[in-house]
């Protein structure tokens, strides 16, 4: 491992694929040097970032994120574009078992030189999952990539995560679920700048243009206020690749519309502050419960709580207390 941060900025920026791909491995090490060198490298590419389009993807299994993803990620590449694919998916581990990333994937994608896909990084919480994410966004910014994707599963929180790192977030759904909101979160409706029903081809084409004005009746109850975008609901068959270019002129309409009026640079702006008071509440308990005084006296009031002999309140200031002398 080079130690050199100099080696990767200057990979990075220009795009070599193969100081991208170690930079990301630091980004995902939790060794402290190698923590250590990928702040110094984030630090000096933070200029060369935010040019790209971040867009959020996401679905329950099987709704057919990956050949969305492959289909669209093409259609873009086919244009000039330079695509990155990133993944929110805590459920994966070193041994597998991951949700999304046990399939072949990308296959068409995968082997054009002006895509990059990278799956989730493994192991770790949500949290975990998230930070490196995000940074592996800003560093493929760094190296050229004008569109990135992030997928997530649609279960869990992953979802909430994915929404608050990207400019538009992206619902795919199926017709023909019977009752068609069944199942779907209002939460996930209230992240979502659009709607995709998939799979409109074949017999399916009626479902799906049914299921949209369903759909796209929710959305009017459900989607956040605003008054610079109503969240569209848009049909496309993935596997067919029609409806494709007609999403991606929907992110396109958004993204001039929200840098116009100044939007789009607010909204990074929050997302950049949210996750910084993330960072700071995660760094702040990790210190206190190393403080000495904090071990050494949190099994008695813990136990004197458990027994009833103090209320909680009282436990907390005792905690707090000891750390002012
Ligand atoms: P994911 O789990 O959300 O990533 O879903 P996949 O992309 O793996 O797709 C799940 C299944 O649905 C696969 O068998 C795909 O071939 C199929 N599929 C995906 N998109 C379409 C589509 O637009 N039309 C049809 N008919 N099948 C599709």
């Amino acid at each position: 491992m080079d130690i050199d941060p100099d080696y990767y900025v200057q990979g990075v920026c220009s795009g070599n694929r193969k100081a991208l791909a170690k930079t990301i491995t630091l980004i995902e090490s939790s060794l402290p040097k190698h923590q250590e060198l990928i702040t110094s490298v984030l630090d000096r590419l933070l200029s060369f970032t935010g040019k790209a389009v971040r867009l959020g993807i996401t679905g329950v299994p099987g709704v057919g994120k990956s050949t969305f993803i492959e289909s669209l990620g093409m259609n873009l590449v086919e244009r000039g574009h330079r695509v990155a694919i990133l993944a929110v998916d805590p459920s994966s581990t070193h041994s597998g078992g991951s949700i999304m990333g046990d399939k072949t994937r990308m296959e068409k994608l995968s082997v054009q030189p002006n895509a990059f896909i990278r799956p989730s990084p493994s192991g770790g919480t949500l949290g975990g999952v998230s930070r490196k994410t995000r940074e592996t966004i800003l560093v493929c910014e760094a190296a050229g990539f004008d569109v990135i994707m992030v997928e997530t599963v649609g279960v869990g929180q992953s979802e909430v995560s994915v929404a608050s790192m990207v400019d538009f977030f992206l619902l795919l759904m199926l017709a023909g679920a019977g009752d068609e909101l069944q199942g779907i979160k209002r939460g996930i409706l209230e992240l979502a700048d659009a709607i995709v029903v998939n799979k409109a081809d074949g017999d399916n084409i009626d479902k799906a243009l049914q299921a949209k004005k369903v759909y796209a009746d929710a959305m009017h109850l459900f989607s956040a206020e605003s008054s610079h975008w109503s969240p569209p609901v848009l049909t496309c068959s993935a596997l067919n690749m029609t409806g494709i270019s007609e999403v991606w002129q929907t992110v396109l309409d958004h993204h001039k519309k929200m840098t116009a009026v100044g939007y789009l640079e607010q909204k990074r702006k929050k997302q950049a502050l949210a996750w910084m008071r993330t960072l700071l509440e995660e760094g702040i308990q990790e210190w206190f419960y190393r403080i000495p005084e904090v071990k050494n006296m949190l099994p008695e009031v813990t136990w004197a709580v458990e027994r009833g002999s103090t209320t909680p309140t009282v436990a907390v200031k005792k905690l707090l207390n000891s750390l002012k002398n």
